[in-house]
């Protein structure tokens, strides 16, 4: 799964690039693809690990190798999730819910963001909110083209934080580069589970 959305990341690097060049400094794309190259190239060992160690390492290789605010964001995304999916109860979707909902709590607070910010925020919340709701596996495609729909909603959006903010309302009518990642990795999750479930 991770390779999955390693992969996807990597095959979009220059779209995400392109993106922040309109808005911020043309490096997103980069920054994901060192980050994600970083985690592949230590993907055996990580997929020799349980899951919750598996994306603590995934979340810590990201904040060590992605320079920018994407980083670290990012990074305690994963971190974070690992962290609330530790102990021998198996997976199911409500525990997976709950650990991407404490995420979504440490990501707010370390970005001094929201949803409506435009940022990463306006995919993440309403992606999960519709995993929330949803019957897996069978809808799973409701939570790809939620995740999707959100990132093409935040163009008309201004930016209230990160470098796009700096441009107040000349941020408009430019979607996030962070949604557009958030969509690509909720997306390939979902095609990932569909496949296999
Ligand atoms: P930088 O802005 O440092 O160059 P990137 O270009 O890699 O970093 O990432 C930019 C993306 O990070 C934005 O499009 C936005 O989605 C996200 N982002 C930036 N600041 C914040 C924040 N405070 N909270 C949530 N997301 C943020
Ligand atoms: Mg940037």
């Amino acid at each position: 799964m991770i390779q999955a959305v390693a992969d996807t990341v990597i095959a979009h690097a220059g779209e995400l690039t392109e993106l922040d060049r309109a808005i911020g400094d043309a490096d997103h794309g980069v920054n994901l693809e060192r980050g994600f190259k970083a985690v592949l190239a230590k993907i055996d060992a990580i997929s020799a690990l349980p899951v919750n160690d598996a994306l603590s390492e995934v979340g810590k290789t990201l904040i060590l190798s992605v320079g920018g605010a994407s980083g670290p964001l990012y990074g305690k995304l994963f971190a974070t999730i690992g962290q609330h999916l530790c102990g021998p109860q198996e997976l199911s979707k409500e525990r997976v819910v709950g650990a991407c909902e404490q995420a979504i709590v440490v990501l707010k607070a370390l970005g001094r963001s929201d949803v409506g910010h435009k940022t990463m925020l306006d995919v993440l919340v309403p992606s999960l909110d519709r995993l929330r709701e949803t019957e897996l596996p069978i809808a799973l495609h409701e939570v790809r083209e939620r995740a999707h729909a959100a990132a093409i909603a935040t163009i008309p959006m201004v930016a209230r934080r990160g470098r796009a903010s700096f441009l107040g309302e000349r941020s408009q009518g430019h979607m996030d580069p962070g949604a557009r990642s958030s969509d690509l990795i909720v997306g390939s999750l979902c095609d990932f589970l569909e496949a296999r479930l």
